[in-house]
């Protein structure tokens, strides 16, 4: 077979087109359907693997996951009646450990999100060097529309529908949008009573991002918005680039915003915008992270917070700042964002926040992208000081969590920025380059039985 032949296919000279030759949107979901996270992912990896000269074999491999779960289970509400819920379990890759990725529990979660989420799992842990593959679920439905019961109630029931399919060793769920760690805690619970009395204690590890008390490891809450800020603080020392007193938008303010926020003020970074499923604030004197914290916290949301002026869709997306952080869904930044887009640099603490057009624009106007593989790694990074903590009886003082999470993360982002200079391209394909290698050395060392 010719080297051609033998090699991962070329990527589309049309980047609004897949791998599969299924049209990919390049409009944001505000305006029109969404484009399909996963043909999204392939695209990103088309490019890598043929940078890296993937044999094609491999390749085929990586472009499907292992299995698809889908489970439909019913629930009791608190009147009484049954309600019939879906969820979704996608196991893409566990050539390098365990499958790992997180539970998303939304209105608009599809089996096709959730391959696209564990595909680009495979290639973060890779990146990073964490010895795990990639997985990703959820159930679709607004968690925010059911009481404290039912999303327990859920919870146990979907986790009881999926037993047979996670494990400590083999599948290891952790929050997403919509879960956090009161969830995990249901899960491992419902987890540890299903298998045998002797193995109970093993089976915490099943889940991270449990709280301190249920086995959590400390740092793991703010870890991912702290990996964002690493991979900004490494960024802005290579564009010499005085991160004091500038200023940060930073869409989505749940786990990953609310930190990013947090943390960056501690840098003299000030928060100027902000948004969520409701709506979105300005204040270009700055937007205290902590208070608005507390105010999502009585209200559910950001808007109506006192310190601040209303802001549409469009007026976010085009506001002065020096710093972008999508921290919400997937596939929010399109042409008209990139466009609009001000600030310098993104960091992309969402999973997918962007169409491959915006990254095209954004690379023509100069805007750098951290990509979300390499930024938003700090979660599950820390997860896996979770697991290695459960596994060996051990709790690790926060300062040990901290400095172990900040040499993982700033030791990456080098390895991909030296890439990047290396070979001329863009942080995106640089990452996923390095994280593919890594997985096709597995591959070709290993042999593929039979
Ligand atoms: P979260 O549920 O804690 O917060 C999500 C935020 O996005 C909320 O403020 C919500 O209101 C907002 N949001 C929802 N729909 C929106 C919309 N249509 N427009 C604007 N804002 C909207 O979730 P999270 O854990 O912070 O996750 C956010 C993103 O970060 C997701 O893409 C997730 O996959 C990614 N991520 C999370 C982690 C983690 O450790 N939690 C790790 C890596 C990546």
């Amino acid at each position: 077979m010719s080297k051609k032949e033998n090699s991962a296919p070329a990527p589309q000279s049309d980047p609004s087109v897949s791998s599969s030759g299924t049209a990919v949107p390049s409009v944001p979901p505000a305006e029109h359907a969404k484009g399909n996270l996963n043909d999204i992912v392939n695209i990103h990896v088309d490019r890598a693997a043929r940078l890296i000269g993937m044999p094609e074999d491999i390749y085929n491999i990586l472009m499907h996951p292992k299995n698809e779960i889908i489970v439909n289970f019913p629930v009791r509400m608190d009147s009484g009646r049954l309600q019939m819920f879906k969820g979704y379990r996608v196991q893409h890759n566990n050539i390098l450990g365990p499958y790992k990725g997180g539970i998303r529990y939304h209105q608009d979660v599809t089996l096709d999100e959730c391959k696209g989420l564990a595909a680009a799992m495979t290639w973060k842990t890779a990146l990073h060097d964490i010895p795990y593959g990639g997985g990703k679920g959820g159930i679709k439905f607004d968690p925010l529309k059911y009481s404290r019961d039912e999303l327990e109630r859920i919870t146990r029931r979907f986790t009881h529908a999926l037993a047979g399919s996670i494990g400590p060793e083999y599948d290891i769920p952790a929050p997403d949008m919509g879960t956090n760690s009161q969830t995990m805690n249901w899960v491992m619970d419902t987890y540890m009573n299903i298998v045998g009395a002797l193995d109970k204690n093993a089976m915490r590890r099943v889940v991270t991002g449990k709280s301190i008390a249920c086995g959590g490891s400390l740092g793991r809450e703010a870890a991912t918005g702290q990996g964002v800020v690493h991979c900004l603080v490494e960024w802005a020392r290579d564009h010499r680039f005085d991160l004091q007193g500038k200023t940060v938008a930073i869409q989505g303010f749940g786990n990953v915003g609310s930190w990013t926020a947090k943390i960056l003020s501690q840098l003299g970074v000030s928060l100027v915008a902000t948004g969520d499923y409701k709506g979105y604030i300005h204040n270009p004197e700055g937007l205290n992270p902590h208070k608005l914290a507390e105010h999502v916290k009585k209200t559910g949301s950001v808007i109506d917070y006192k310190h601040s002026k209303a802001l549409t869709r469009d007026e976010f997306f085009a506001i002065d700042c020096d710093i972008f952080v999508p921290a919400a869904l997937d596939l929010e930044i399109g042409e008209k964002e990139a466009r609009a887009l001000k600030a310098k640099v993104i960091a992309e603490g969402a999973n997918g926040p962007n169409y491959p057009i915006a990254d095209e624009i954004l690379r023509e106007r100069g805007i750098d992208v951290l990509p979300d593989i390499l930024a938003n790694a700090g979660g599950v990074t820390v997860s896996y000081y979770e697991w290695l903590q459960n596994k060996f009886s051990e709790r690790w003082e926060a300062d040990v969590v901290a400095e172990r999470l900040e040499r993982s993360m700033k030791k990456n982002y080098k390895i991909m920025r030296d890439l990047a200079h290396e070979k001329r391209i863009d942080y995106r394909t640089a990452a996923y380059a390095i994280g593919l290698d890594r997985i096709q050395k597995a591959y070709l060392e290993r042999g593929i039985w039979p």
